[in-house]
């Protein structure tokens, strides 16, 4: 961290120094220091990198560096913290709050999953968020804002005022629970309105927070001039773009990156009148080897000691008995796995449901009575695998499921556990052409008619070889989608104990 910093100030200092019009000079310049974080909700690092210490570690470090030299340090977050992580599954999001209050958040905009546990839930939230969060495009009930978050702010920094405005992506609604009474305006109107309203206010330089593609993030910036940089989120990219007058950054997800600019800001005596001139670097740090921050450490440790707690609750009694050994989850239908695929399906609300057999992995047995507990089913399900969902063709879903017996003689991680769906098939033929008698909802598969369908991030990926899940439309994709451990959990949690059971959703022939 502190080597990166070294190397990457100096030569764009002498670049920045050099940039400066040789004016009156008006006002005192300032330092800047933006960090910047968006799509994290996992609390602790993976593979070493990302969570929530290392990431207050470079904010303090940052913070140390710029305010020493007189300057000023916003850390700032774009979006999505509540959820889909496993303990959000049982807190709703409330630690993630926590975390960010003591790490020092100075400004945040509302992300799809903040709305995931509907709006009840996320006002609560922003009660305890001790920092302020944007929802500049929200309206709630008919009014323009939502409760507890800001339509616009403006910050004090040194002699200047910092504008800063919240856009959240409006596809919202299809993506989280956010219910009838919210509502989002297209990003560019909003944008337009609330960076009038802060450059009426004398924001000398305007933020946008935005959770968002960042095609919406170039569409907008392309509408709205008055907007100088747009601070990101919801592609998970990692992402620095810069034309001489308009800024976007993304820093990737889970804070597995930080992304900081460093903005020195001056007013000059311009041609008509006084003029202000900003000069950004930037870098993206990869926080493999940054230190954590001991403090916040300490309390993931405490979140992580809760979890272990959450996860040996009882979540419902097995009536049937249930068999998740390898072999018997991929080789013919199966009752966990249909419990799974029911699951997904309820969640959802899709016509049918899919996932592999190589996704279930306790390999063991329960005995009809065994109580579940949540740990059993994050033991079952432990890839972190989420359910999105899609428009697909007929014939796609036909493909896939040819693919999923395509290889059951091998005993193949691909076998399809199924809900909404039934078919049979004939092992003893080609692989490709198995597949027979498709029911969807108790009618026959329309080949050329459009099904929604939810299915696990990785197949739907082409992962396992599912290429054909490839072919549909995104409705739901994987970085809005939730776990499927949680909705399985869920599920049992609102059924009367498992009694899901082989029902002939999978008939082999021969
Ligand atoms: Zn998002």
């Amino acid at each position: 961290m502190r080597v990166l910093l070294r190397t990457v100030l100096p030569v764009l200092l002498l670049a920045t120094l050099v940039s400066l019009p040789r004016l009156p000079v008006l006002a005192e310049p300032l330092r800047l220091s933006i960090v910047h974080v968006n799509d994290w909700d996992r609390l602790d690092a993976k593979d070493r990198a990302g969570g929530a210490a290392k990431i207050a570690s470079i904010a303090r470090y940052e913070r140390d560096r710029v305010e020493a030299e007189g300057g000023q340090v916003l850390l700032t977050f774009g979006g999505d913290m509540l959820s889909p992580s496993l303990l959000s599954g049982f807190d709703k999001g409330a630690h993630m709050v926590a975390l960010a209050n003591a790490i020092g958040f100075n400004a945040a905009v509302l992300g799809n999953h903040e709305f995931d546990f509907g709006p009840d839930v996320l006002i609560d939230r922003l009660k305890e968020a001790e920092y302020p969060v944007l929802g500049s495009n929200i309206s709630y009930k008919g009014k323009p804002g939502f409760p507890g978050a800001e339509r616009s702010l403006l910050v004090e920094a040194g002699e200047y005022k910092i504008g800063l405005l919240g856009l959240t992506t409006t596809d919202t609604p299809s993506l989280s629970s956010s219910g009838p009474d919210v509502a989002f305006a297209p990003l560019a109107d909003a944008a337009r309105e609330i960076t009038e309203v802060l450059r009426r206010q004398g924001a000398d330089l305007v933020i946008a927070l935005t959770h968002a593609v960042y095609q919406k993030d170039l569409e907008t910036l392309r509408q709205v001039a008055g907007i100088d940089i747009v601070l990101g989120g919801h592609d998970h990219l990692v992402l620095v773009l810069y034309d001489g007058k308009q800024a976007i950054l993304k820093s990737g997800s889970q804070g597995n990156f930080v992304g900081i600019m460093d903005i020195l800001i001056d007013r000059v005596e311009g041609r008509s009148g006084p003029q202000l001139v900003w000069q950004p670097s930037f870098s993206m740090v990869n926080t493999l080897e940054v230190e954590e921050d001991p403090e916040i450490a300490q309390r993931v440790a405490g979140f992580v000691a809760r979890l272990d707690k959450e996860l040996a609750v009882d979540i419902g009694a097995t009536e049937v008995a249930l068999d998740t050994r390898r072999a018997a989850v991929r080789s013919g239908e199966n009752a966990f796995g249909n419990l799974v695929a029911d699951a997904m399906r309820a969640a959802t609300g899709a016509d049918a449901a899919l996932t592999n057999g190589g996704g279930i992995r306790g390999d063991t047995t329960y005995a009809p009575g065994r109580v579940l507990t949540r740990k059993d089913i994050l033991t079952e399900l432990p890839f972190g695998n989420k359910t999105v969902t899609m428009r697909l063709k007929g014939s796609d879903l036909k493909a896939a499921l040819e693919n999923g017996v395509s290889k059951v003689e091998e005993g193949a991680g691909r076998f399809p556990h199924v809900s909404g769906l039934s078919f049979a098939y004939s092992g003893s033929k080609p692989a490709g052409s198995r597949v027979s008698d498709i029911l969807v909802g108790g009618l026959p598969l329309d080949l050329g008619k459009v099904y929604v369908v939810a299915v696990n991030d990785f197949v739907a990926r082409g992962g396992d070889g599912y290429a054909s899940l490839e072919n549909g439309e995104p409705i739901v994709d994987a970085s809005s989608a939730r776990l499927m451990a949680s909705q399985v959990i869920e599920f049992i949690q609102a059924g009367d104990g498992v009694t899901t059971e082989v029902e002939g959703r999978v008939r082999r022939l021969d």
